[in-house]
């Protein structure tokens, strides 16, 4: 636990490292409170630069801008977990570093889960094709009936990701040479290893650790720097019955305090629904508040954070971790008494946590643009009763980039999803 420090008040400063649309709304909440902002983005136009007192326009690794937005801010925050700890250095943070550093990197976050006792897929390390061979032969993952293989680092929106059907992982584990078997593989996945794969560590380790029939296996042996510095993991397909975060936030004081499991509903790999309650039994939901609070503790963590869950077999399973607040967590700003955002921004500025009480049910789906359109219809979908309409001020739509969200609030889920998809219906994007 952090040293008890000053609480910081408005109109005192923060300063957030990036000005996407959680930069955007942890400023809103903030200014909303009377604190001044100072957010650092290198885009001009960024969102969170509306609601900025001031905007460092400068690159993420400009370690002078970074000592500038430090300089000008009372307490200092990130919205995104890519940060390069050598323009950190000598300044306090909140989350610190620590819980970025583990989060950015699949195999460190799943590992540490595993230490902690956390349930998670079966994953390994992968550093060569020999390494995705053995990973794909191992009985654990054989078990799962398919594989993701992901980066470790820099995925996100399900990019990264390459999926590896049942007959792929039967291949891995039979006789042919391994470029017989990268021959079965997606093209771009095929590319990416022979660009990537560094020194074939796998195959360095003796015949005695392979299995019996020549089937390869993954040893506990493998050496923890090699894992470390993997590019790749493979993860075994987890058969889920629905997908749930846990969004909460650790204070100075050592709490953590959360909200009711929110279930979560993904189309290509990118969240599109979240719903404020989840067909979670009391034991499971219990059961992934205690890992989130583990993990809060373990880092101390002060600040917002989410993690992913599956429910398989009525367990929650490990997905990941966000630091940050999260996608999931968009629709407690309608929903509840303190939204992720004001907790955040409490808990940054060493203040107690607000009452996460639930105010009403609320289902909420994103925006995601499309190239060069606009979208349309809104006049409409405002209309329906209980929407809340969010938009981030993006200049320009892209397919796939977030450019807003609806909730729909009600005291029943079932009429607030309804009405959130009847306000989805009545939007479009049109080509200029
Ligand atoms: P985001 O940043 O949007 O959370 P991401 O790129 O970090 O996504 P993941 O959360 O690992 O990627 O995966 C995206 C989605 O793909 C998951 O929400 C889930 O629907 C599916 N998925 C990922 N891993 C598995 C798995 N092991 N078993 C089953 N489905 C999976
Ligand atoms: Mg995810």
């Amino acid at each position: 636990m952090s040293p008890v420090r000053k609480p910081v008040l408005p109109p005192e400063t923060i300063g957030i490292l990036g000005g996407g649309q959680l930069g955007r709304m942890m400023a809103q909440e903030a200014r909303r409170m009377g604190y001044g902002i100072v957010v650092l983005d290198p885009s001009d136009d960024c969102p969170a630069s509306h609601l900025a007192d001031e905007h460092i326009q400068a690159e993420f690794s400009d370690a002078n801008a970074v000592q500038k937005l430090a300089a000008a801010s009372s307490a200092l925050t990130f919205e995104f977990e890519n940060v390069d700890p050598a323009v950190m250095e000598g300044l306090e943070s909140f989350p610190s570093l620590e819980p970025l550093f583990v989060s950015r990197n699949r195999w460190r976050e799943k590992s540490l889960a595993r230490k902690l006792g956390i349930a998670t897929a079966p994953f390994f390390p992968v550093n060569s094709v020999t390494d995705l061979r053995m990973a794909c032969a191992n009985p654990e993952i054989q078990a799962c009936g398919g594989a993701i293989l992901k980066t470790c680092e820099g995925g996100y929106d399900g990019k990264g990701q390459w999926r590896l059907k049942p007959e792929q992982l039967e291949a891995a584990a039979g006789p042919l040479s391994d470029s017989d078997f990268v021959g079965l593989l997606e093209s771009d996945l095929r590319d990416l290893l022979s660009a990537t794969t560094g020194p074939p560590a796998a195959s360095q380790r003796s015949e005695s650790e392979r299995a019996p029939g020549n089937a390869p296996v993954l040893t506990a042996g493998t050496s923890e720097v090699v894992a470390d510095s993997a590019p790749f993991l493979l993860e075994g397909m987890v058969d889920f019955s629905l997908e749930f975060s846990i969004v909460g936030t650790g204070f100075s004081d050592g709490s953590f305090h959360c909200y009711p499991p929110i279930e979560n509903q993904h189309r290509d790999g990118i969240l599109h629904k979240s719903l404020s309650s989840s067909n979670l039994d009391e034991v499971a939901s219990r059961r992934a508040v205690e890992y989130a609070r583990s993990l809060s503790e373990h880092f101390g963590y002060i600040g917002t954070f989410a993690v992913e869950f599956f429910l398989a077999e009525g367990e929650p399973v490990f997905n990941e971790m966000a630091p940050r607040p999260h996608n999931s967590g968009h629709l407690t700003m309608d929903a509840k008494l303190s939204s992720q955002f004001e907790q955040h921004i409490r808990a940054i500025c060493g203040l107690p946590p607000g009452p996460n009480s639930s105010l009403c049910e609320a289902a909420m789906i994103n925006l995601l643009g499309e190239d060069n359109s606009q979208l349309r219809g809104l006049e409409d979908a405002i209309g329906i009763p209980g929407l809340r309409f969010h938009w981030y001020g993006k200049k320009e739509a892209r397919s796939g980039r977030k450019m807003g969200h609806i909730t729909a609030i009600h005291s029943d889920l079932s009429e607030a999803e309804r009405a959130v998809e009847k306000a989805f219906q009545c939007l479009g994007w049109v080509r200029q």
